[in-house]
């Protein structure tokens, strides 16, 4: 698929210039629509001009991309998944992350404290709070009534998007119909119930997953479903354990994501989904109980396998208990770093930042605004107890090292920093500590800043140690004024 430019929507919109969006310029908001930061629907000429609604159609039908976004859910947690342009994070970035469900039987027992963690549970890295995107609620009962009400239970308790997992439409469409308005996805149509489950996708406009280990039976459930009029489907080829099974899941997926977003073929241009949770269903017996967390380690191999190569929603048994934290703590930093836009380098805002209560004798610690030091540096400072400044300088988003080879730390980049946060009017001594990657800066930034330098650790986990034997400012003021 070749991407529209930011020209080809140009010329599609009034070119008024008009600034009712909140832009300058339509050409303006022709590029942030590209990036999607904003929506079609925010440019007010081509919603009340009717004169425009064919353009609207065809901006519409340029910016959605070849694997079509579905949302799961409503209100602030809601998740959209799919709506990739690209098979590999290079070649442009990933949009939408993959979003993590957790099973829960309808006989789940301590089902709402359950729901509450899994609501509740937030991991904090590098910045970001990483929490889960959803809960699929398996029927396990068989039983319409029962999985209605688990259905109940979880919409009352929770604000995480739902997908209810059972292959009897008749119990399915019985739950769904109670919560609806929550907006749930429907697992599954197969080739002996899509026609039901689509009219009901259709009536109810709800994201409808079709399911089959067949690709071309899957391709074609998906083609049928379009024809019926059903718009937001998802794709499950199924998840599949044992000898060479990694391999065909593997290919599964990428053979759908190819067929999507290179070949633009429209029924597999759809988010697609994984059930590592399904390992628990294909083992036969759990031998010793001291063996089991060997097994969650299949399902999380399978898991990361998954969120490696871009599928847009897997399913997982194993989280919902406190004990099994390291498994999401592993999936979550893995998608995590494999969702960051590559075009962007990850950066914070540079400033003089606190840490615990500092004071007019307190140390200013010096670093980048590469996210991935700063907030290292601040971690370890904190964990350490230190009260200190940090002075985050300015380096475009890049890390020391290379930063003090390309010039973007530089004893003037420092030196503008302390003069813009005022960083000595804060202090009674005129002493910054800088990172020992960056120690062959600190003669030139005691001329520029008029201070002196201190060559800390190469590495923040020595900034402990360091303080302790190092922070006498009394004695460096000393030869401060006497140099
Ligand atoms: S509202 Fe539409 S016409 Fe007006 S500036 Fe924005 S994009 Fe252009």
């Amino acid at each position: 698929m070749v991407r529209p430019s930011p020209l080809d929507i140009y010329t599609l919109v009034d070119k008024s210039n008009c600034k009712e969006c909140g832009y300058d310029t339509c050409m303006a908001f022709a590029t942030d629509l590209l990036e999607r930061k904003i929506h079609l629907e925010d440019c007010t000429h081509l919603m009340k001009d009717q004169k425009q609604k064919k353009n609207y159609l065809k901006l519409k039908e340029l910016i959605t991309p070849p694997q079509k976004p579905v949302q799961i859910g409503v209100g602030p947690r809601k998740v959209i998944i799919g709506g990739e342009e690209v098979l590999m994070r290079h070649q442009l970035t990933f949009y939408n992350q993959t979003g993590i469900f957790i099973e829960i039987a309808d006989t789940q027992e301590d089902i709402i404290s359950i729901i509450k963690y899994l609501t509740d549970l937030k991991i904090e890295r590098m910045g970001e709070k990483l929490t889960l995107d959803g809960i699929a609620l398996r029927c396990v009962s068989k039983e319409g009534e029962k999985f209605m009400e688990a259905a109940k239970t979880i919409v009352n308790n929770t604000d995480l998007p739902i997908m209810l997992c059972c292959l009897d439409p008749e119990i399915l469409i019985k739950a769904a119909e109670e919560i609806k308005d929550k907006k749930p996805a429907l697992y599954a149509a197969t080739k002996k119930n899509w026609e039901l489950l689509g009219q009901f996708s259709i009536q109810n406009n709800l994201p409808l997953v079709v399911t089959s280990n067949n690709l071309d039976e899957l391709i074609s459930l998906s083609t049928t479903l379009d024809k019926l009029g059903v718009d937001q489907i998802i794709l499950d080829p199924g998840t599949f354990f044992g000898q060479g099974k990694i391999g065909f899941n593997y290919d599964n997926i990428v053979q759908l994501r190819t067929a999507g977003i290179e070949k633009n073929i429209y029924s597999a241009g759809w988010p697609i989904m994984g059930v590592p949770a399904a390992y628990w269903a294909q083992i036969r017996k759990i031998k010793k109980k001291e063996d089991l967390w060997k097994h969650k380690y299949q399902e999380v191999i399978m898991g990361s396998i998954m969120i490696s190569i871009d599928t847009s929603l897997i399913i997982l048994h194993t989280g919902k208990n406190k004990d099994d934290i390291w498994a999401l703590l592993a999936l979550m930093t893995l998608r995590q770093s494999i969702f960051s836009d590559p075009r962007i380098y990850p950066s914070v805002e540079p400033g003089l930042y606190e840490i615990g209560n500092p004071d007019q004798m307190s140390t200013v610690l010096v670093t980048s605004n590469y996210r991935l030091t700063k907030i290292p540096v601040e971690i370890d400072v904190k964990g350490a107890n230190i009260d200190s400044w940090l002075l985050v300088v300015d380096s475009e988003g890049i890390g020391i090292e290379s930063a003090v080879a390309g010039g973007q730390f530089s004893a003037s980049a420092i030196g503008e920093a302390v003069k813009e946060y005022n960083v000595f009017e804060k202090l009674n001594h005129r002493i910054l500590i800088i990172p020992g990657m960056a120690a062959r800066l600190s003669g030139a930034l005691e001329d520029e800043a008029d201070c002196y330098v201190l060559v800390g650790p190469r590495d923040s986990s020595g900034i402990k140690k360091f303080i302790d034997e190092m922070w006498t400012p009394e004695k460096y003021m000393k030869e401060y004024k006497n140099r």
